[in-house]
């Protein structure tokens, strides 16, 4: 059997130099592509994600559209140069999943009902992987929503926690992913304190279960205080355009 890696040392550190409830450096940035109705890009340690969103529009084919709210579609996506071993374009059985459950994720934080008849497209590209893409796929995406100004009841932020050498660690990579023994990804809405998203890959004692939870739940609040900022960034720096143009 290959020798495990050690993932915490004594000093309780881990593999990429963080504490275990430390969350890696997150940047976001909303409004990067010109052609889409709304987009946010997020690098979270190294994951590289970039979101894009249409809509609401027109549904094709038309009988798929909904009477009462606007059907929302989801497609996550990783580039075949985005993991160590190239990865076939096609969608795999794991993409399809996670394509369904971010979109149940965010579902509940949009007011679809106010656009009946129409669809919203989401693309959720992942450029480059390392670990937690499904949460970090939620985060930027719920920017690129609010950037396509698609009314929202609040944005959706996730996180993960798990176990890895017997802690509980909040934000797993890749090594942590693979090699630990529990992955509890969260998405969570912070204003309704709700989660839409909850899944678990490996065992946990009931006790590490919830210290897994609130570890995820404050990665979350963190996230979430960042999202915000990146928000306000792109509307300060249109106001500062437009001010300038003014004075001009
Ligand atoms: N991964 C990979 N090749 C694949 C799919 C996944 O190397 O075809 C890696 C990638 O780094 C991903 C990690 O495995 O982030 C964990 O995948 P998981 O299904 O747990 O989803 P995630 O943690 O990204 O939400």
């Amino acid at each position: 059997m290959p020798k495990k890696t050690k993932l915490v040392n004594s000093k309780g550190i881990r593999t990429d130099g963080r504490k275990i409830d430390e969350l890696r450096p997150v940047k976001l940035e909303v409004g990067i592509l010109s052609n889409a109705d709304g987009s946010a890009y997020i690098e979270q340690g190294k994951n590289k994600i970039l979101a894009a969103v249409y809509g609401p529009g027109e549904v094709h084919p038309r009988h798929l559209a909904l009477p009462d709210r606007a059907l929302l579609r989801c497609r996550y996506h990783m580039a075949p140069f985005s993991v160590q071993e190239r990865k076939s374009p096609a969608p795999s059985r794991r993409e399809v999943e996670l394509s369904k459950v971010i979109r149940e994720a965010l579902q509940p934080a949009i007011f679809l009902e106010r656009f009946p008849r129409t669809s919203i497209e989401l693309f959720i590209e992942v450029l480059q992987a390392d670990g937690g893409t499904r949460c970090a796929g939620v985060t930027v995406a719920s920017l690129a929503l609010a950037d396509a100004g698609i009314p929202m009841r609040d944005l959706v932020v996730a996180c993960a926690a798990g176990k890895a050498d017997g802690h509980i660690v909040v934000d797993l990579n890749d090594i942590e992913d693979k090699e630990g023994e529990a992955d509890v990804p969260v998405a969570y809405m912070p204003n309704f304190d709700a989660v839409s998203l909850l899944q678990m890959d490996g065992i946990l004692t009931i006790e590490e279960f919830e210290q897994a939870i609130s570890l995820a739940l404050d990665g979350c609040r963190k996230i979430y205080a960042l999202q915000k900022e990146a928000l306000k960034a792109k509307y300060q720096a249109i106001k500062e355009e437009v001010e300038g143009a003014e004075e001009e």
